[in-house]
């Protein structure tokens, strides 16, 4: 297990000639001697066990203190005397505390030392009989701790009432690291749970919904682990040219992506700000040259400093802090990769039914990776994500904010990915991957079910028919139109294309490309959204508009019409696409009929120069609104006279009617769909549709939920447009009941004073016949 370089190293002397700092004599000679003597220990065979009991033994005799303790965690919050030196030895592996308790526990939970002359006048001091260790005034501990991870705590005590120098905790810290390296290399595993193997038990990871669905495959890291083999360094000289050397290559590479493209890039700016705050500051570089001249190696340095950043990741609330720390994560990963030549590809063949686990990925690359995943877990992104657009567009299921899932997860690790409750399952029991089986089986079962409606229409018990259409934004969708039964594509989000790439796209590859999806529709509608990009959909090539509030903020339609260009060439593409076929196209966001009006005028405009320049124009052109914001619902009369059709963008009207971010975990279900207020205001839109006789349709997500789908139609609706894989389920519930008698319980609930009709609608749903 350990590398065989570590044996028989020359000791290192003084640091001399060349050596940019000057290090406190006796702290220098206490940390590298310590970790000569530790490297020498850790390199002689031996068991697990026997190897912790050496390096107690060691680090209680190089310190001179009475005591040395390791305590090592044996699940998520309990933390075990693995081994000690001056302790009752009886304790090993009886002695237990919980996560905060105590002074070791209080080590663990804050991932930082205590250090104290007086540790029984300690607050959480924790007498423990057992060990004797009342009669120990002074106490040390630190802990063990790797990128984020906490594995235990070293512990050094003494009789002797006296404090520990900082070039002492300064030792121990850096013995800890190096001990945590270790661990993660699986250099003291032997009997028990504590002694355990890391990464190897099974883990439950709590996350959020991206993406609807369950999967069950193998992990496959998007980043795979730097692995640091060799912590400690013999030559400072050695380690710190070879760190300088990283860091000026870093540098180069830095700048040269900046260089390399003319992007005006949010990220790529922000990198480079970032390297220019720390790698220039000289306060990062020089936290790590102080580790090297202490004894670690260039790329243990890196690590120890990457650790830290973790710790505080874990602590700070501030989300533009965090994003900095986060990016100084990245570059310390980029000069680890380059330190050790450990680059991305690490020759491990992709696993059958990979899962894809990072910590964030963008569209780009998810998309590269298409439809051979079985499933993503990231340990951020968001819902309205690219990369959670791109998820949902590919219909793989997608857990995101999933804890410490980076941490935990190795390359080839079991995984469950149960996208429906956002949680996922890493190396599971056999009973939940069993259980988990049956789960999807069931599903599968249902979907084979729904699958034998598929020609069917979804007219439901009373007569009302209800048309069934699907949501898309990628070529890759267009086989469900004919495998989910919809009778159209009732909202195309063209952003996708633009998000993609890294400059705007021309005329002729969206012309191609809007020409493909309509040939795959083989002649069914599909209605083509005009590119909505702001808010949440930053493109890449963009100026970054650094606005208060980007949701209400310069997006869509507002954007179209303030830069035409774009939205004009978008247009042109669309119209030669329908060349001698129809042609429906929405505009995002109308807030004001003046918006569409406009909008209008300018798609007018653009076929009217089509047809004089010759070309084959559309046979037909629908021109739609989607109603977005609620000032449209009370648009003039003419607006709904003007308009072909309306769209109802219930994701955004939603969180609007609410005021509540739709991409905030803390409000955005807060808000029930079936209250009533939402779906009094649903009705009222209903209403002024039908006395104009506009068409009316809703393309949120909603309309892809059973229930709330049956709520919609209920109050008016007659078009719902949804992700493929909802086709079945709503159609199958709308075949299945009286519309108007669902109006009535709503009518009955809303009357009584109920906020949602919610618990009448499930209430009346259980009494009817499935
Ligand atoms: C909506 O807002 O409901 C909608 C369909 O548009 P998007 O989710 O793309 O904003
Ligand atoms: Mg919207």
């Amino acid at each position: 297990m350990m590398p065989s370089n570590w044996k028989n190293r020359p000791e290192n002397g003084p640091c001399t000639g060349g050596c940019t700092l000057v290090m406190p004599e006796r702290s220098e000679s206490e940390s590298r001697k310590l970790l000569r003597r530790l490297r020498d220990t850790l390199a002689t065979p031996a068991k697990g066990q026997e190897r912790l009991d050496r390096i107690t033994h060691m680090i209680a005799d190089s310190m001179r203190t009475d005591v040395c303790s390791i305590y090592l965690f044996r699940d998520e919050t309990t933390l075990e005397l693995c081994a000690t030196e001056g302790l009752n030895p009886e304790a090993v592996h009886q002695t237990r505390m919980r996560l905060g308790e105590g002074l070791v526990g209080r080590v663990a939970k804050t991932s930082t030392p205590v250090n104290t002359g007086n540790a029984p006048a300690e607050r959480g001091f924790r007498f423990m009989p057992e060990t004797g260790e009342e009669i120990y005034s002074a106490f040390l501990g630190v802990p063990i701790q790797r990128l984020g991870e906490r594995l235990g705590v070293l512990v050094v005590q003494s009789k002797q009432a006296r404090q520990y120098s900082d070039d002492e905790v300064y030792a121990l810290e850096v013995v800890a690291m190096v001990l945590a390296e270790m661990t993660e290399l699986g250099a003291f595993i032997g009997e028990g749970e504590a002694l355990s193997a890391l990464h190897q038990q099974p883990v439950l990871i709590r996350g959020l919904t991206g993406q609807e669905g369950s999967a069950e495959g193998r992990v496959w890291l998007h980043e795979p682990r730097v692995v640091v083999a060799n912590p400690v360094g013999d030559d400072p000289k050695k380690e710190l040219k070879r760190l300088n050397k990283a860091v000026e290559e870093l540098r180069l590479s830095v700048d040269a992506m900046m260089s390399g493209s003319e992007i005006v890039d949010k990220d790529h700016q922000q990198v480079l700000e970032t390297y220019r705050m720390f790698a220039n500051s000289r306060g990062w570089l020089r936290r790590m040259e102080e580790d090297i001249q202490r004894g670690l190696s260039a790329e243990a340095a890196v690590e120890k400093e990457q650790s830290t950043t973790r710790a505080r990741l874990g602590q700070v609330p501030d989300p533009y802090l965090r994003e900095r720390l986060h990016d100084l994560d990245d570059l310390s990963n980029r000069l680890l990769r380059i330190l050790t030549g450990q680059g991305r590809d690490t020759g491990a063949a992709m696993p059958e039914n990979p899962v894809l686990v990072a910590r964030n990925i963008g569209p780009a690359e998810l998309l590269e990776y298409g439809r051979k995943l079985k499933g993503v877990v990231l340990e951020e992104g968001s819902v309205g994500s690219h990369a959670a657009v791109v998820a949902r567009a590919l219909a793989i299921p997608l857990v995101i904010h999933a804890e410490r899932i980076t941490t935990e997860a190795l390359n080839g690790d079991a995984i469950l990915v149960d996208g429906d409750q956002g949680v996922v399952h890493l190396r599971p029991e056999d009973t939940v991957a069993g259980a988990f089986r049956d789960k999807i089986a069931m599903q599968a079962e249902a979907q084979s079910r729904y699958a034998s409606l598929r020609e069917l229409p979804a007219t439901a018990a009373c007569g009302t028919r209800v048309a069934m259409h699907m949501n898309a934004g990628l070529m890759a969708d267009l086989p469900s139109l004919a495998g989910s039964g919809a009778e159209g594509v009732g909202l195309f989000r063209t952003e996708l294309q633009f998000l993609l790439r890294s400059r705007v796209p021309r005329r002729g590859e969206l012309a191609a490309l809007y020409s493909r999806v309509l040939d795959s529709a083989k002649g069914k509608r599909v209605v083509f959204r005009t590119l909505d990009i702001g808010s949440d959909k930053v493109l890449p090539y963009m100026k970054p508009q650094d606005e208060p509030n980007p949701a209400m903020g310069w997006r869509a339609i507002r954007v179209g019409l303030d830069k035409p260009g774009v939205m004009r060439m978008q247009l042109q593409a669309l119209i030669r696409a329908a060349a001698g076929r129809p042609l429906s196209v929405m505009f995002p966001f109308v807030a004001q009929m003046s918006e569409f009006e406009a909008a209008r005028r300018v798609l007018l405009n653009e076929i009217e120069r089509e047809r004089r320049a010759g070309h084959v124009l559309p046979t037909s052109t629908e021109i739609g609104a989607m109603l977005e914001t609620p000032s449209l619902a009370f648009a003039p009369r003419s607006f709904f006279e003007l308009t072909d059709f309306v769209s109802i963008g219930g994701n955004d009207l939603k969180q609007f009617f609410f005021a509540a971010d739709r991409e905030n975990e803390r409000v955005r279900r807060r808000y029930d769909t079936l209250d009533v207020s939402f779906l009094d205001f649903i009705g009222t839109i209903a209403d002024r549709c039908a006395e104009t006789n506009t068409p009316l349709s809703f393309c949120g997500e909603d309309a892809g939920r059973p229930i709330e789908a049956l709520c919609l139609v209920a109050m008016g609706l007659r078009t719902l447009s949804m992700r493929p894989a909802s086709i079945g389920p709503v159609k199958h519930l709308i075949r299945k009941v009286n519309l108007a008698e669902l109006r009535s319980v709503i009518d009955e609930a809303r009357e009584a004073g109920a906020l949602t009709v919610r618990p009448a609608v499930m209430e009346w749903l259980a009494r009817q016949p499935m």
